[in-house]
């Protein structure tokens, strides 16, 4: 068996193509403010990312570039400024920010309604509980790449390795949410005992070509969050695609998998958070 390939791009532009239209209908064009302290290059081209994203399909978007000297005070002012301004609609604060900062202070000062990563404690505890919030997008993503292989999530094995708050955790509370039976692992995780029982396997750790084939069920639907340099340079996968793929159903490349479909969430968060507000 070889994998079928979840082409990230196509499934990213029906959610951005969606968007674009919603937006050309709407009187108010949404806005996303972008905030960027200190020069970390790779920052610096996701915000650019998003920034032109945003633009080609109608979303007015502004970039707060701030050096990497900005005090928590400053940061703090300026999110302030941004929640009580109306034309703003979504705030987005690019990750991470230098260590002087207190990251999740600042998370927890945007204003919920307009926290478009979906990082705020108030929506993540909504995800949590199962009401309406703005999601997290990488998590949002896997689960519409999922969606876009037409298998059923129900009563599926669903093992995610990967805990953190802004990837693995909300995953799997997704998938939970889906009727799949979860099970996460992190770093003192047997993994050579639970990944061989997943029919869905979900990686975001963080480490090059991980995940082998020995770990891989046969049929297993792969997705590879992960976003690694590898030996030469070039972004490799958490997965160890060409091992995987004779192995799983489906699977996603890297580059063009989950990387498109977070910055088409972050586009449809902005949009739903446009819309909530101008509803209120
Ligand atoms: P974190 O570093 O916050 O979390 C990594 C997780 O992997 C932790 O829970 C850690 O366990 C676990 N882990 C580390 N080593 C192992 C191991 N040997 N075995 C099992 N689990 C392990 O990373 P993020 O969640 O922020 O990101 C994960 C990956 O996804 C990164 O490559 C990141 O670049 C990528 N990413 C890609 C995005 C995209 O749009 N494509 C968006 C966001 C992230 P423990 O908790 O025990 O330390």
């Amino acid at each position: 068996m070889v994998a079928r390939l979840i082409d990230g791009k196509q499934v990213a532009l029906q959610v951005t193509e969606e968007v674009k239209r919603e937006v050309a209908g709407l009187k108010v064009k949404p806005c996303l403010d972008v905030v960027l302290v200190g020069d970390n290059p790779a920052s610096q081209t996701y915000v650019r990312m998003k920034t032109k994203k945003a633009e080609e399909l109608g979303i007015v978007s502004h970039s707060h570039v701030l050096p990497s000297t900005t005090t928590q005070q400053e940061l703090e002012q300026l999110i302030k400024k941004l929640n009580s301004s109306r034309d703003v609609h979504g705030i987005l604060v690019q990750l991470p920010l230098p260590k002087h900062l207190n990251e999740q202070k600042i998370i927890s000062l945007i204003s919920p309604e307009k926290d478009v990563d979906g990082f705020h404690p108030v929506n993540m505890g909504k995800l949590l509980r199962g009401e309406k919030g703005l999601l997290p997008c990488t998590p949002n993503g896997v689960m519409s790449l999922l969606d876009s292989t037409g298998v059923s999530l129900e009563g599926k094995h669903a093992v995610v390795i990967g805990r953190s708050n802004i990837v693995g955790k909300p995953t799997a509370v997704l998938l939970l949410s889906k009727n799949c039976t979860v099970t996460v692992c992190h770093s003192k995780s047997k993994l050579e005992e639970h990944c061989p029982r997943a029919d869905i396997l979900v990686a975001a750790i963080g480490k090059a070509k991980m995940i082998g084939a020995s770990l891989i069920k046969q049929g297993a639907i792969v997705i590879d969050v992960g976003t690694n340099k590898g030996a030469d340079g070039k972004l490799v996968g958490d997965v160890d695609f060409d091992a995987v793929k004779s192995k799983a159903s489906f699977i996603t490349p890297v580059p063009g998998g989950v990387g498109p479909m977070t910055v088409a969430f972050l586009m449809r968060n902005t949009l739903e958070a446009c819309k909530a507000q101008l509803a209120k």
